[in-house]
């Protein structure tokens, strides 16, 4: 399974807020197995939204977006989906009924905004805030609020499944530059994927969906470079 992230918010664009929806979302759909493809980050404009939902929800197996739900003038991520699939959006009843039964709402004071999503979307409900979420299709929208968005995402992470992955990881006490012969070597003998991240030393992740490939890798890896001692 695949998926692409999609986070909307000028604020994050600005560099104003930081996009921890991303980084979370993504450890969480990786840890299931899935494969994120794209993460996106896109200005709180309408047709920007509705294009790219339009062009990742042909493309990918499904996309996950996150902020923009509430009913302010710059909350808009329910209408772009909603054009994304030529809907409208409209209240939902039964959001409007769960925020009342659980939320302890009273209907009447209820900005009926806030209850809005695409129509034939599912509302997903809001355990930690007021917006709802949905799911139409393939595209499942959540709160930009992060307390919100992890617990809207716990209540259709099951949802979301790939083959186990197994990863290793290796501290190398080398330059990045003088391993390039190995992690040749490397690929071309074990089928798993490399990652290089060069920091205080080098950080290489191996990883790969066959635990003997990975930890074969690991231990060839190992015999043939400083390992930092730790
Ligand atoms: P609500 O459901 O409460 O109305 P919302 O979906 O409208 O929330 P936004 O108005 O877009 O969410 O953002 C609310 C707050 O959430 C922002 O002030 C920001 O702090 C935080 N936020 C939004 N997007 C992200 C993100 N990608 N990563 C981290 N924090 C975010
Ligand atoms: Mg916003």
């Amino acid at each position: 399974m695949n998926v692409a992230v999609v986070t909307v918010g000028d604020e994050l664009l600005a560099g104003d807020t930081a996009n921890t929806n991303a980084t979370w979302l993504c450890g969480e759909l990786t840890d299931r197995g899935v494969d994120v493809r794209r993460v996106i980050t896109l200005p709180d404009v309408v047709g920007d939204i509705a294009r790219v939902v339009n062009e990742y929800r042909a493309e990918y197996d499904a996309v996950v977006i996150t902020g923009g739900l509430g009913p302010t003038h710059d909350d808009l991520t329910m209408e772009s989906v909603a054009a994304a699939f030529g809907r409208e959006v409209a209240p939902s009843q039964a959001a409007e009924d769960w925020l009342v039964e659980q939320g302890g709402y009273s209907a009447d004071v209820l900005d009926p905004g806030t209850t809005s999503i695409p129509k034939g979307a599912e509302p997903l409900h809001n355990q930690v805030g007021v917006a709802p979420g949905c799911v139409l299709e393939n595209v499942y929208v959540l709160p930009g609020v992060p307390a919100e968005m992890k617990a809207m995402f716990a209540d259709v992470a099951g949802n979301f499944s790939g083959p186990e992955r197994f990863v290793r990881q290796v501290a190398v006490d080398e330059p990045e530059s003088h391993l390039v012969d190995r992690f040749e070597a490397l690929r071309e003998r074990f089928d798993v994927s490399v990652g290089s991240y060069p920091g205080d030393h080098v950080r290489v992740k191996l990883s790969g969906t066959d635990r003997e490939a990975v930890e074969g890798a690991e231990a060839w890896l190992r015999d043939r470079v400083d390992v930092l001692e730790e």
